[in-house]
C-alpha cells in the first residue's frame, strides 16, 4: 500500500479562529445570595457550547460573569477566575474595554437602536468599544455578511433598523457584536423571541460562524441545542442552592448517554 492511499482526500477545515474561555471555580453572588457555585467548565475554538438547564439555575449570571457584565449589577460579586486564552480577565492585565471587545454578547430580545440606520446599528459596535476603523463601508458590509443579513439589507442601509423583522433585526445584532470582532461570542437565549423560521437562520448564522468566533450559547429548546452545539453543560439549582454544572462533555454525550440522572430527566423534558 503506498502511503497515498492513507492520506485523506477532503481538505482539514481551516483552523478555529475563535478564542478559548476557561471557567476555572467561578462562583456568583447578588448581595448576600450565591447563586453560582464552583463552575468549572472549558470553552473553546471552534466548537459551539450550549449552557441548559431550568429557569433561574444561573446560566445567564454564568454568560455575564464571561465578560464582565456580572460586576455592573449593583450588590453582584463573583469568586473565581476566568481565562481568556490563558489571560485572567480578572486578574488586572485586561481592562474590561478590552474584554467586552474580545467577549461580545447577543441578547434575547433583539435590541438595536430602532430609529438609527441598519449601517449605524453595525457601525455602533465600534464606538461602544471604542475601535477605530479606517474602512467602515467595508467592515459594515463584513459584519453584515457574516450575520446573513447582507443580502436583505444591502439596499436599504440607511433606513431604521425599527422597520426590520424581529429575526433581521436580531441577525443585526449578531452583526453589530462581529464588527470587532469578537474572539467570542455569548448569546443569552437569542431565538426565545422568534419564530421558528427566524429561528433557523440564526442557526443557520451560528453554524456558519463556528469556525470564525467561539460560540456560547444559552438554549431552553433542546433540538436547537443539539442543532447547534459540538459541546454541552447542563446547570441545575436545588431548592434554595447555588446553580452548579451537573456535567458537561459532547453534546451528542450528553444527550444520548448522559451520566447523572437528573441530566437524563432534564434533556428528556422530564422536569
Ligand atoms: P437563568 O438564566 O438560568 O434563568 P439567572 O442567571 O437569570 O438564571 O438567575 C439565577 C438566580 O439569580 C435566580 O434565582 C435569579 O432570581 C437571581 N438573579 C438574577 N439576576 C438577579 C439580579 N439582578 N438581582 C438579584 N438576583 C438576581
Ligand atoms: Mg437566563
Amino acid at each position: 500500500m503506498t502511503t497515498e492511499a492513507s492520506t485523506p482526500t477532503t481538505p482539514a477545515p481551516a483552523a478555529a479562529e475563535g478564542g478559548t474561555l476557561r471557567a476555572e471555580r467561578v462562583s456568583a453572588w447578588f448581595g448576600t445570595r450565591k447563586v453560582l457555585e464552583d463552575v468549572n467548565l472549558e470553552m473553546g475554538a471552534g466548537a459551539v457550547t450550549a449552557l441548559i438547564g431550568p429557569s433561574g439555575c444561573g446560566k445567564s449570571t454564568f454568560l455575564r460573569t464571561l465578560n464582565r457584565m456580572h460586576e455592573i449589577i449593583p450588590g453582584a460579586s463573583l469568586a473565581g477566575s476566568v481565562l481568556l486564552d490563558g489571560d485572567d480577565i480578572y486578574g488586572g492585565t485586561l481592562r474590561v474595554t478590552q474584554v467586552r471587545r474580545r467577549v461580545g454578547m447577543v441578547f434575547q430580545k433583539p435590541n438595536p437602536f430602532p430609529a438609527m440606520s441598519i449601517a449605524d446599528n453595525v457601525a455602533a459596535g465600534l464606538r461602544l468599544t471604542g475601535t477605530r476603523a479606517t474602512d467602515r463601508d467595508g467592515l459594515i458590509e463584513d459584519s453584515l455578511r457574516r450575520a446573513g443579513l447582507w443580502n436583505e439589507v444591502r439596499n436599504r442601509l440607511r433606513a431604521p433598523a425599527g422597520g426590520l423583522s424581529g429575526g433581521q433585526q436580531q441577525r443585526l445584532c449578531i452583526a453589530r457584536s462581529l464588527t470587532v470582532r469578537p474572539e467570542v461570542l455569548l448569546m443569552d437565549e437569542p431565538c426565545s423571541a422568534l419564530d421558528p423560521t427566524s429561528t433557523r437562520r440564526i442557526e443557520e448564522t451560528i453554524g456558519e460562524l463556528r469556525s470564525q468566533v467561539t460560540i456560547i450559547i444559552v438554549t431552553h429548546n433542546m433540538q436547537q441545542a443539539q442543532r447547534v452545539s459540538q459541546r454541552c453543560a447542563f446547570f441545575l439549582a436545588a431548592e434554595d442552592q447555588p446553580g452548579r454544572v451537573v456535567e458537561s462533555g459532547p453534546t451528542e454525550r450528553l444527550f444520548g448517554d448522559p451520566e447523572d440522572p437528573r441530566t437524563a430527566d432534564y434533556v428528556h423534558g422530564r422536569f
